[in-house]
């Protein structure tokens, strides 16, 4: 394994994306797009042109593009965008001596940061001011071996340690995207963001994954290869739940470390801001599975820490890309609670949540909370509602003041539940995805683990 051994922390990006909330868009944007003749010009530039020399003069002077620089892309619907060069680097091709740029789209979700071609790129939309704050980031993005260093060293003691600086130069160092594709089962997947992968793996634009114990290859011949060796048919660990095809496989990442390295890089692939953890001892991962005759396929996973001093019930969430929108997270938020009633304890996920991570907690909230106050009769305390749910009291608290259901009466918090305001909620909460059938979870909790 590589010298960097990332584990998934907290549930940012994770927590957005189980609702399948498409992200790809920030807006659908105004496109400017120029005519398709200007951009032939500017792509054969070098090779013959009708027009004149100035503007030809003019475009290749300006060659290879600055980081920093905004100019229009054409992007995959064949249109124009504005992008933003984050990085560029140089074609290994013999006797070329052209770049390809790794591109922000400023419309667009920073996942779609790509690298496109110098044919991809309209020169003659180049914006030649490049702003300040853009420069400042570009000294920092060349970085030297010195903070290099440091940012390894910052991974090794763990994100606590991250001053605002620091932060700022990971998060230069992680923003761009290495492995564009995973194969996976059979799904090939495009990636969304950076991930640590072993500087081995640094040169691979697509890598292939055996979809049960997560080792990850160059090559599909090794994929290949593996997979006639490969005994597995289903995450190592125990199965704690099966309902229907459903299952569920409990991974100790002490028992099973390799494992558990390759499913945070796997995972750190579709999520944004993460804390990088460097010991997958300390958790365990629950992998939801897809099971037919073929064996078990990961559909997505919660990890959560064995010990947790803040009753942290979940750490890290995701549903892989092709079973998002079905359900799948909400199914796993469900079931994190039902290990925590398991345990007798309540349960929170990881701070800090994201906006849409929020979201899909405060509608399971929601659901779970008002369903009761619905059938309850008299009066009911947060304490009591918290036991009954597993639901931390703070968490309880926050829902039923954003849901403007708590008043102040005669020096004391009441819980004021109209029935009819409550359906008005309820509805506005969504559905709750795919039940947890309850009894059909057999599980040991893990201090009670022999
Ligand atoms: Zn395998």
């Amino acid at each position: 394994m590589g010298s960097i051994e990332a584990s998934v922390g907290t549930p940012i990006g994770a927590t957005s994306a189980p609702d399948g909330v498409d992200r790809n868009y920030q807006s659908a944007g105004e496109t400017k797009s120029g005519s398709a003749t200007a951009k032939g010009n500017a792509v054969s530039a070098s090779v013959k042109t009708t027009e004149n020399d100035a503007p030809k003069r003019r475009r290749t002077s300006m060659l290879p593009l600055e980081v920093g620089t905004r100019v229009m892309c054409r992007w995959r619907d064949g249109k124009f965008h504005p992008v933003k060069v984050i990085e560029r680097r140089k074609i290994h091709s013999v006797g070329s001596n052209d770049y390809e740029y790794y591109v922000h789209y400023t419309e667009f979700n920073r996942r779609l940061d790509e690298w496109v071609k110098l044919v991809q790129l309209d020169l003659d939309s180049v914006e030649t001011v490049v702003d300040e704050k853009v420069e400042d980031k570009v000294t920092s993005l060349k970085m030297t071996r010195h903070q290099k260093r440091k940012i390894d060293e910052i991974h090794a003691e763990g994100h606590k340690e991250l001053d605002a600086a620091s932060l700022r130069e990971h998060e230069e160092f992680t923003k761009v995207k290495n492995i564009a594709t995973i194969e996976l089962g059979r799904y090939e997947i495009e990636t969304w963001y950076f991930s640590p992968f072993p500087p081995e793996y640094n040169d691979c634009l697509k890598l292939y994954f055996c979809e049960f114990c997560l080792n990850f290859m160059k090559r599909k011949e090794q994929l290949q290869r593996h997979m006639r060796k490969c005994d597995l048919k289903h995450p190592p660990g125990d199965e704690i739940y099966r309902s229907g095809t459903l299952s569920m496989f409990e991974v100790d990442g002490k028992k099973n470390k390799v494992y558990g390295q390759n499913l945070c890089y796997l995972a750190k692939l579709f999520l944004d801001h993460k804390t990088l953890y460097y010991d997958v001892d300390l958790f365990l991962f629950y992998v939801l599975c897809e099971c037919d005759d073929r064996g078990c396929h990961m559909v997505g996973y919660f990890s959560k820490e064995k010990h947790s001093e803040e009753s942290y019930n979940l750490a890290c969430i995701l549903i892989l890309p092709p079973y998002q929108r079905k359900g799948y997270g909400k199914f796993l938020i469900a079931f994190s609670y039902e290990l925590s009633k398991k345990e007798g304890k309540v349960g929170t996920p990881e701070r800090p949540l994201s906006d849409l991570g929020l979201l899909s907690y405060r509608g399971y909230w929601t659901r779970v909370l008002l369903d009761i106050l619905k059938k309850h009769k008299g009066n009911i305390s947060i304490k009591e509602l918290s036991d009954m749910t597993a639901i931390k009291a703070e968490d309880i608290l926050a829902t039923l003041q954003n849901l403007d259901l708590i008043q102040y009466r005669k020096g004391q918090h009441v819980i004021c539940a109209d029935p009819k305001v409550l359906d008005r909620h309820l509805k506005a909460a969504g559905r709750g995805g795919l039940e947890v059938d309850v009894s059909k979870l057999i599980w040991t909790p893990y201090k009670e683990q022999g």
